[in-house]
């Protein structure tokens, strides 16, 4: 029995930003579950740990029932299956991401037949706003305000600190 109520979005979330909130909310709002999967890749290096990554987004999204946070190791596709689910979301910002979640779609799509990768694009409000750019802007000490949940502001500056 196939889960097809289920969508997945996964990603980095080092930290998590209002861009990414932006994209849950609508996403929470066409899914009856939506599972935001944090991945825990050790080759990257991460400001925060998985954990932490996991508790920021646990916060920030308390006022979502149907939102679940969860990790996975290794490759998407085996994550999905070994939870039953179908549909993985992405979000776009620009042309530049384009190329490559095309790519990971298309071999997704080799290797997963039966997963679709679905795509928002982001709100004009959000669209210059990265994790990268959180970290850089926080890094020196600058006002994240808008640029994450007010609930995790203390969370990405005591990384600093
Ligand atoms: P990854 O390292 O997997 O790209 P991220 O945490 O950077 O993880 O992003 C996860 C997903 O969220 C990606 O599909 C990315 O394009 C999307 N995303 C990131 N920031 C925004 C934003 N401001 N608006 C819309 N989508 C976004």
């Amino acid at each position: 029995m196939r889960n097809k109520g289920v969508c997945v979005y996964p990603g980095s979330f080092d930290p998590v930003t209002l861009g990414h909130i932006d994209l849950i909310e609508r996403a929470s709002k066409l899914f009856p579950e939506l599972v935001v999967a944090v991945l825990n890749n050790p080759d990257k290096h991460n400001l925060f740990t998985v954990e932490k990554r996991m508790e920021m987004l646990q916060k920030a999204c308390s006022h979502l029932p149907n939102v679940k946070i969860d990790s996975f190791d290794g490759l998407l596709v085996h994550y999905m299956r070994s939870i039953q689910a179908e549909i993985v979301l992405r979000g776009l910002r620009a042309v530049t991401d384009f190329e490559n979640e095309f790519q990971m779609a298309q071999v997704n799509r080799q290797i997963a037949p039966e997963i679709e990768t679905l795509f928002l694009m982001t709100s004009p409000d959000y669209a210059y706003i990265s994790s990268s750019a959180v970290r850089q802007v926080a890094a020196f000490g600058g006002d994240i305000a808008t640029l994450v949940p007010q609930c995790i502001i203390q969370d990405v500056y005591q990384a600093y600190h």
